[in-house]
């Protein structure tokens, strides 16, 4: 397999703030509280796409950052919610998070929302009352989710290099390819897969895996991993190569379509192209006893001969296999549009198992309460605004946190934050 790693750190937006503010008419002294709410903070969405071919981007950009949502302003105007990031990533990627795969792409235009944008805060046109005439509270924006993903690309190679040991796939993969990317270890096996990007013509491109493992492997029974299997089987055409100087050339043919038909999934069905290599150096009548006897053992009509060395032959074979590929390509898009269930949408969300716990140091007389649900109210509290402290401690109070606190006798003048690495605190 042919992997490329990267790992990122998304942040979503955070939500705009509400904003205080009162109703002001001419001739009227006191309007009522007219305090807009903060716009949502922008999602994360990584997106499968077909234009990417790499990783490559992310080694450089680690950190990637969706829009804040903007503040509300007067007469209860809602704030602009921020933009959504959409994180292209070649199909084939798969994500996880904390080693659970959250997302495995294998179609164009699968996305996923890997981070939520926080909520904007309420302006304080929310908190009326027929107690609270004049609230002089506003709600902070939410933070937006912040995780850490490992991206991990399993290339899925159009064409495959199929043969017997020395028929010349290395060097067809030399001849044809003029870039490789750069290309991680197969974690499962020692031998290492080559991959080559084929230009067919312009924007027109194939990814190439000569496979060394495929043959040799299997036939020494040895263990190749499951998810190996998966991207060999992922491969949309083999490419059968010869040796035209083989003892007996049927044999080799037979030989490899046996080891094929063997493997785990039958591969000996895939289209093929088989192909006779060396023809450098040999007279045509040879070729075409050679072509006439491989057509008669096989029963496919189009034997190609070649040259890797040389390079004769190579464009026909390089079309063929591009015509196959697309031709399969749209079948596939075709069944996939069939098919076309709703696209999934994750959110990592881990509320259900809230924990709320209080810890008091006495010495330092400060207790730090932790707890997601908690936190994230406290994040949206401006601690600055009595009414809005206020509002916090009556959260604490439903949730049963005032208890927690009790409990753990915490001093009357002891100062309160909530989670790590905040400044604002409230005083019990
Ligand atoms: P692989 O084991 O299938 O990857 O085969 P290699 O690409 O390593 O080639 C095996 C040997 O065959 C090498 O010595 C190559 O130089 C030689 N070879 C490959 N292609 C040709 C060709 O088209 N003509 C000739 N004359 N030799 C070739
Ligand atoms: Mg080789």
């Amino acid at each position: 397999m042919f992997i490329d790693i990267a790992s990122v750190i998304v942040r979503a937006g955070k939500g705009g703030n509400g904003i205080v503010s009162f109703h002001t008419a001419r001739g009227l002294p006191k309007g009522g509280p007219d305090g807009g709410d903060g716009g949502h903070g922008g999602d994360v969405v990584f997106i499968a796409s077909t234009n990417e071919n790499t990783l490559a981007n992310f080694r450089y950009q680690k950190e990637l950052v969706a829009e804040d949502g903007k503040a509300g302003g007067a007469a209860k105007m809602h704030g602009r919610n921020g933009k959504a990031l959409e994180i292209k990533v070649p199909v084939g990627t798969q994500i996880s998070n904390d080693g659970v795969i959250i997302a495995d792409f294998v179609h164009p235009e699968q996305q996923v929302v890997v981070a939520k944008g926080g909520k904007g805060g309420f302006g304080n046109a929310h908190f009326t009352s027929s107690t609270r005439q004049a609230p002089k509270v506003a709600e902070k924006g939410e933070l937006g989710d912040e995780h850490e993903f490992s991206l991990e690309l399993k290339m899925i190679a159009d064409v495959g290099l199929v043969g017997m040991p020395n028929a010349g796939k290395s060097t067809l993969l030399a001849h044809v390819s003029n870039a490789r990317p750069e290309i991680a270890n197969y974690a499962f096996t020692t031998l290492r897969p080559n991959l080559g990007v084929v230009k067919i013509e312009k924007g027109k491109e194939l990814l190439f895996a000569d496979i060394p493992g495929l043959i040799e492997g299997a036939s020494e029974g040895k263990g190749l991993g499951d998810d190996f299997l998966r991207h060999v089987e992922r491969t949309k055409v083999l490419l059968h190569m010869i040796d035209a100087y083989s003892n007996d050339i049927v044999k080799a043919y037979t030989t490899i379509q046996e080891e094929l038909k063997a493997y785990k999934i039958d591969m000996s069905t895939k289209p093929q192209l088989v192909v006779i290599n060396k023809i450098d150096g040999l007279d045509d009548e040879i070729v075409a006893d050679l072509q006439s006897q491989l057509k008669k053992a096989t029963g496919i009509a189009n034997i190609y001969a070649i040259s890797a060395v040389s390079g004769a032959g190579l464009q026909k074979i390089l079309y063929a296999a591009s015509e196959q590929v697309e031709k399969l390509k749209k079948q596939e898009a075709l069944q996939q549009a069939e098919e076309s269930e709703a696209l999934p949408v994750i959110t990592i969300n881990d509320e259900h198992d809230d924990v709320v716990t209080v810890d008091y140091d006495e010495v330092k007389n400060s207790a730090v309460i932790r707890g997601k649900k908690i936190e994230r109210f406290a994040a949206r509290t401006d601690f600055e605004s009595e009414d809005g402290v206020r509002r916090l401690r009556d959260i604490m109070r439903k949730m049963g946190i005032l208890k927690l606190v009790e409990k753990a006798q915490v001093d009357h003048m002891a100062k309160i934050y909530f989670g790590d690495n905040r400044e604002d605190y409230m005083e019990y």
